[in-house]
């Protein structure tokens, strides 16, 4: 590699917090045993959180954040990865506890990294990254009601936050699956979109932002959540008996405020996705997964490319849920 390399460096002093876009050399990085040049990183939720003010998640300055990356081996002192071979890192707290994906070139540990898949690119797997993989686990997290529950099929599944990264792309994947879904979305303006990546109906996010009771119609037997709060309380009241309620996400709210109702009349179960600390055998599994799930093509369409200058002037906007679909860093722009 050339010594020298661009990245985003966010440092915090006593006084202030900062992020510029720094020319670094190859000493930056302590630690890790491959050296990857990275193709692609992402913008998600939590990427905005850390470019923002560190978001109480990173703890030592100064930092390169980008939470996910793609990119080609350039060294390697692990056994298990070559030079020139394609990887994918999501979560495991690179862009947190690590350097991250804001980068031209990042060193890591070994472990952190997956092989790509062939049937996708490194831009295909940087457009799903981070948001995509975790609507991948939440997909089959209601899929496994069909196995967990010997044969109960999943017909109506509720996707809220839809037209967000996560969101989005798990209406695309439920609906590739074979379900019948219904899009939340508090963005009036985006029900074409929604329908285009196979929503079957589109609910406003009003209709499902208020106080629940304990139980409410059934209408759903499956439902990916990314906000959190009263809109999850109210789609728990509303799932039908043995439904699979995946939660992944806070965007409205941090606190659930429900009862044991569903739980125990309906037998809803709750599952919390976590895409951080999974096992490399689960993460390779849904990698594996992608290519027969995902309309690649479609999901560009969708897809808004920055550079650092750009990622730097665009990360404001995800915190006040105004992007649709993803927001995909090319580091070769
Ligand atoms: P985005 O910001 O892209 O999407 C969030 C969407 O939620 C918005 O587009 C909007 O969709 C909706 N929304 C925003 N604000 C509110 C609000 N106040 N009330 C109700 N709905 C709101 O984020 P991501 O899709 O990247 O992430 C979604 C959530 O999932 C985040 O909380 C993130 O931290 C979490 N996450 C968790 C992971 C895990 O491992 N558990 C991994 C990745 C993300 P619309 O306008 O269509 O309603």
């Amino acid at each position: 590699m050339s010594e020298k390399f661009k990245a985003i460096v966010i440092n915090q002093t006593s006084e202030q917090f900062s992020r510029e876009i720094k020319t670094l050399d190859r000493s930056f990085f302590k630690a890790g045993n491959v050296l990857v040049k990275i193709d692609y990183s992402g913008l998600n939720y939590k990427d905005a959180l850390i470019l923002k003010n560190g978001g109480k998640l990173v703890k030592e300055y100064p930092h390169i954040p980008g939470i996910d990356f793609s990119g080609k081996i350039v060294e390697s002192e692990s056994p298990d990865f070559k030079p020139g071979e394609d990887v994918i890192v999501t979560g495991s707290r690179v862009g947190e506890i690590y350097p991250g994906g804001y980068s031209e070139f990042v060193k890591v540990k070994s472990e952190l990294l997956v092989k790509k898949p062939k049937s996708i690119s490194n831009k295909d797997a940087m457009g799903l990254g981070t948001a995509g993989f975790t609507s991948l686990l939440c997909a089959f997290a209601i899929k496994a009601r069909e196995e967990l529950l010997l044969g109960e099929k999943v017909n109506d599944v509720l996707v809220t936050g839809a037209t967000g990264g996560v969101g989005c792309i798990a209406v695309m994947v439920l609906s590739k699956m074979g379900y019948k879904v219904t899009a939340l979305t508090g963005k009036k303006d985006k029900e074409d979109f929604l329908k285009k990546l196979g929503a079957s109906n589109v609910m406003d996010r009003k209709e499902l932002d208020s106080d629940s009771r304990p139980l409410d119609k059934g209408l759903w037997d499956g439902v990916v959540d990314t906000v959190g709060g009263k809109i999850l309380a109210k789609a728990i009241s509303h799932t039908r008996p043995n439904g699979i309620v995946a939660a992944c996400g806070l965007a409205s709210d941090y606190k659930l405020n429900t009862t044991v109702m569903p739980f125990i009349i309906r037998g809803v179960k709750l599952w919390g996705i976590d895409s951080v600390m999974i096992s490399k055998k689960r993460r390779e599994f849904i990698w594996s997964q992608v290519s027969g799930l995902i309309d690649f093509n479609l999901l560009e369409k969708y897809t808004t490319t920055v550079n650092l200058e750009e990622l730097l002037n665009i990360f404001p906007k995800i915190l006040k849920g105004e992007i649709s679909g993803r927001v995909l860093l090319d580091l070769n722009k």
